[in-house]
């Protein structure tokens, strides 16, 4: 029986990749989002992955979410923390409203997300916990203090539960993508862009695919002995 991977943000930009990544090389494939019904059923029609709807913000909407998740797949072995959001804005201009929001999102949601699933990892004494956090959780960004603070929190989490489930056959690990062509980051000019190109050593932008084959080796059984790691995938634009 093949094993059953829930990706948040699962349906789009890079969370799209992961979802269908997983898929190919033969994991059953939950894709979580959050409200853009039109992008969720598109994907799915063309995928043949199940979407399902609820917000990683609010811990009683996951663990009913991942209850009918699994009530439809059975349990879930592999989960992928993808889901984030932006409310940028230099700091003195930044609201109490978009702190939340990002941090309730880009950290809580790990929380929220991980917190339901672990009795069963642990019990099974399997499990794989891999988050996207950011460049921008390692070095910091101008605009960002609520969504750097939130993706350093995320490498924060990931490094104790690592040695939380490490007894348990579970691992814990956390990508932090450098700029990624998703539909986000193609939108600004592109005389900025290629600025922001001009930074990365090896002169591109990452791909979604990128992220995913990330993903889908740290979900592998060949990636038992890693944990608690941060896998920096950015193009050599910042050297940890
Ligand atoms: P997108 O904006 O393209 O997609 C975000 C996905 O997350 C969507 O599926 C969205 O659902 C979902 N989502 C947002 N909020 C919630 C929520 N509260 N509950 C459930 N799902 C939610 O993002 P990207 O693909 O660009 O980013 C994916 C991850 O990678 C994020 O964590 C981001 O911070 C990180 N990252 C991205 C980089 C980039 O260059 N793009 C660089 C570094 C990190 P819906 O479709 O319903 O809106």
């Amino acid at each position: 029986m093949s094993r059953v991977a829930l990706v948040t943000g699962g349906s789009r930009g890079i969370g799209a990749a992961i979802s269908v990544a997983l898929k190919n090389v033969g994991y059953t494939v939950a894709a979580n989002y959050a409200g853009n019904d039109e992008a969720a059923a598109k994907f799915s029609a063309e995928t043949g992955i199940k979407t399902y709807k609820w917000s990683v913000a609010e811990y009683d909407a996951c663990v009913e979410g991942i209850a009918r998740v699994e009530a439809d797949l059975g349990p879930v072995d592999v989960l992928v923390n993808n889901a984030g959001i932006t409310r940028d804005a230099p700091f003195h201009k930044m609201t109490r409203e978009q702190w939340k929001e990002v941090m309730d999102t880009n950290l809580s949601g790990l929380f929220n997300m991980t917190h339901p699933l672990w009795p069963g990892m642990r019990e099974r004494k399997f499990g794989r916990v891999i988050s996207i956090s950011s460049i921008n959780g390692q070095k910091g960004q101008f605009g960002q203090a609520n969504y750097s603070a939130a993706k350093a929190g995320d490498i924060g989490f990931t490094k104790a539960l690592a040695q939380e489930g490490a007894r348990s056959g579970i691992t814990v690990n956390v990508i932090c993508p450098g700029y990624i062509a998703t539909e986000m980051v193609m939108a600004v000019p592109e005389k900025v862009r290629e600025s922001i190109i001009s930074t990365i050593p090896v002169g591109r932008l990452g791909e979604p695919e990128d992220i995913a084959r990330c993903v889908v080796f740290l979900a592998s059984d060949e990636a038992g002995f890693i944990t608690g790691s941060t896998l920096t995938a950015n193009g050599g634009q910042y050297l940890t």
